[in-house]
């Protein structure tokens, strides 16, 4: 059912040009099961997809939730995927009709408020023990394959939510989250955005040594019994659409240091979305430019308390780079779906494009390195806290392969690559974005060496001190 080429439908020989067919003699598969019965069972293997064979290594709850997921993601996100990104751009604070009808039933489903069981989310209990970064990133890498605006338009309400969850403030969790799981569950869209970047600071937000010599652009001034929050944030996924929005600001007169986290609603007086952009990939989400004049927030709307916003900041990124990791391999495994199915279906010279020698040798690449970025995820997501050098090398190696792994495919699509109908040049636009957003690949490269800053500095220090390196010494 999930074989994204089923297997043993067809009545012609199930060989490819270069290779015996299954049954023959020499073949591995046919030579495995001649092997002694008593260890047969453990050796020898039936043809599976690769996926079947992926879901089954996962435990039994999670093996579930995947099936649920693609099933969601094949049903509703994937049929609407070409014709959502080709709509013109959308006004602002506008759903199309279909991406709404989408948020309605992804509420409906619970796939909107799983983080955390009930009463506050919707996970099931039995599933709770599982790292919801993990339970996110199975999700994430499905939603992704199927269509990647239609996965940031639904996942992006998770990063939004982050801080809340980051902030361990249980009365908090359940006067905000739980309301917007019921709405979520009755169908009627609750979602959260977070915003941390401003005109001027991009990198500077996700990137602490950017950030100790910016100022920041948005500042909160002490009034009553609240704070006035007065300056804009810049490409916020769904900043436009979400109830309410956790916002990053410094108070005034000090910097980044003094950053905190306000849980705002869209709602507020003076908050106001002033543009949406037109942008090349993830076009299903939208991405905002906020304006703040004079937005009153309450001390109940801090988030984690005065100061704590850079804190809660460094572990919502941490929890939050592994699921656009898990976007790679997403939009990597859909592109390697299209390339299977076209060099199994086109023919050149007469013959079927999947029996040229290096049409296989790049199919197995794109192969090997989509399941190498999986198995990066889902190795890192298997822990409750996973550490800034883990989710950004994930991140940035993910992403980057999945733009490699779809010029991949575009090259032996050649000119049906550049048609919209194929879906591949979408997944290039998609992937591009992933380069870029939650920290450019670059960030995250430089975060990797920020977290073994003490390992390497200490060995430098020693080197210096002993006057040679330590190879040169060895
Ligand atoms: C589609 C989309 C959705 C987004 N969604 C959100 C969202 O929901 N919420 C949110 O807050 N933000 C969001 N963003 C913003 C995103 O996180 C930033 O765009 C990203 O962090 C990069 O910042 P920048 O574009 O300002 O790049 P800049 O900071 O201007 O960087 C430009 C270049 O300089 C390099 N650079 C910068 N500093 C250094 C350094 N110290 N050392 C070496 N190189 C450096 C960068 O790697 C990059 O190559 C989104 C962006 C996009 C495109």
């Amino acid at each position: 059912m999930n074989a994204p080429w089923p297997l043993g439908a067809s009545t012609q020989p199930l060989n490819i040009a270069g290779h015996l067919p299954p049954d023959h003699a020499l073949s591995p598969r046919h030579a495995l099961q001649a092997l002694d019965p008593k260890v047969r069972w453990l050796l020898a293997y039936a043809p599976r997809s690769a996926w079947d064979t992926d879901t089954a290594s996962l435990p039994w709850r999670l093996q579930r939730y995947r099936y649920r997921a693609r099933a969601f993601a094949q049903t509703h996100l994937a049929p609407a995927a070409l014709h959502i990104d080709a709509l013109p751009h959308s006004p602002v604070g506008e759903v199309p009709p279909e991406a709404l009808q989408i948020l309605r039933e992804a509420g409906r489903q619970g796939w909107l408020s799983d983080l955390l069981p009930a009463p506050i989310g919707s996970c099931h209990w039995l599933d709770a023990p599982y790292p919801m970064v993990w339970r996110t990133c199975l999700k994430v890498e499905e939603f992704a394959r199927a269509c990647g605006g239609l996965m940031l338009l639904l996942c992006a309400h998770f990063l939004g939510m982050g801080p809340i969850l980051a902030s361990g403030q249980l009365p908090l969790m359940w006067r905000a989250l739980r309301p917007a799981t019921q709405a979520n569950l009755r169908g009627e869209p609750h979602l959260f955005a977070f915003a941390i970047t401003e005109p001027g600071a991009g990198s500077d937000a996700e990137d602490g040594h950017g950030a100790a010599t910016n100022r920041p652009g948005l500042v909160a001034r002490r009034q009553g019994d609240g704070w006035c929050l007065n300056g804009h944030k810049v490409f916020i996924s769904g900043g436009d659409i979400a109830r309410q929005i956790t916002v990053f600001a410094a108070l005034e007169g000090e910097g980044f240091e003094s950053w905190t986290c306000f849980l705002v609603d869209q709602a507020s007086p003076g908050l106001r979305a002033a543009r949406t952009e037109l942008k090349m990939g993830m076009r299903a989400s939208s991405a905002a430019h906020l304006v703040f004049e004079n937005v009153w927030v309450s001390d109940a709307c801090v988030v984690g308390g005065l100061r704590g916003g850079w804190s809660l900041n460094r572990a919502t990124l941490n929890l939050s780079r592994l699921p656009v990791a898990a976007m790679g391999v997403g939009l990597a495994q859909a592109a390697v779906d299209i390339a299977v199915e076209h060099a199994c279906t086109q023919r050149l010279g007469g013959r079927p494009l999947i029996d040229f020698q290096d049409v296989q040798l790049a199919l197995a690449d794109m192969m090997a390195a989509t399941s190498a970025a999986r198995a990066l995820v889902w190795q890192s997501a298997r822990i409750w806290s996973p550490r800034q050098a883990v989710a950004s090398a994930a991140k940035f190696h993910n992403t980057d392969a999945a733009m490699r792994v779809i010029e991949q495919a575009m090259d032996l699509l050649g000119e049906h690559a550049v048609l919209h109908r194929h879906r591949l040049e979408k997944l290039y636009r998609d992937a591009r974005v992933t380069q870029i957003f939650e920290g450019t690949n670059q960030i995250n490269r430089l975060a990797v060496i920020e977290d073994h800053q003490e390992a390497f500095a200490a060995l430098a220090a020693s080197a210096r001190h002993d006057g040679d390196t330590p190879c040169a010494t060895a």
